[in-house]
């Protein structure tokens, strides 16, 4: 119940920081975009988190977003980081050509992290 409680804590702080990348940290995203590896499968997790999408279509070959064109940014560019994978355990087919000890992180979220900012002097 707890472990459930916390995930749930945990994907939703997920969307918040996705949406607010999207919209204040756009460099970040596009530098993130960048180090993305792999192709989309369909496989549909990322409209699962935290709740299922009302515009997510289950096929047989896969999911379908029925707003495809005019989806949000925030869907549009996921996964932007490993923390975007680890919002769906990593069951997603796109990967990130960073070291996952020393992630990329965009100034809004070294500034909330003191221990990120700790590593990242030590580097
Ligand atoms: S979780 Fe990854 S592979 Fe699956 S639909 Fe979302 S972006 Fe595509």
């Amino acid at each position: 119940m707890a472990l459930k409680f916390r995930q749930k804590i945990k994907q939703a702080t997920g969307k918040v920081r996705r949406f607010a990348l999207v919209h204040f940290q756009k460099n970040y995203v596009d530098r993130q975009m960048a180090l993305r590896q792999g192709e989309c499968n369909r496989c549909g997790n990322c409209c699962e988190i935290l709740f299922r999408c009302p515009f997510l279509i289950k096929e047989d070959g896969g999911s379908v977003c029925s707003i495809y064109e005019d989806r949000p940014g925030q869907c549009a560019a996921f996964p932007i980081n490993e923390k975007c994978l680890a919002d769906v355990d990593f069951d997603c087919s796109f990967t990130f050509d960073v070291p996952a000890a020393h992630p990329q992180q965009p100034i809004l979220f070294q500034i909330a992290s003191p221990a990120s900012n700790r590593r990242a002097a030590d580097s």
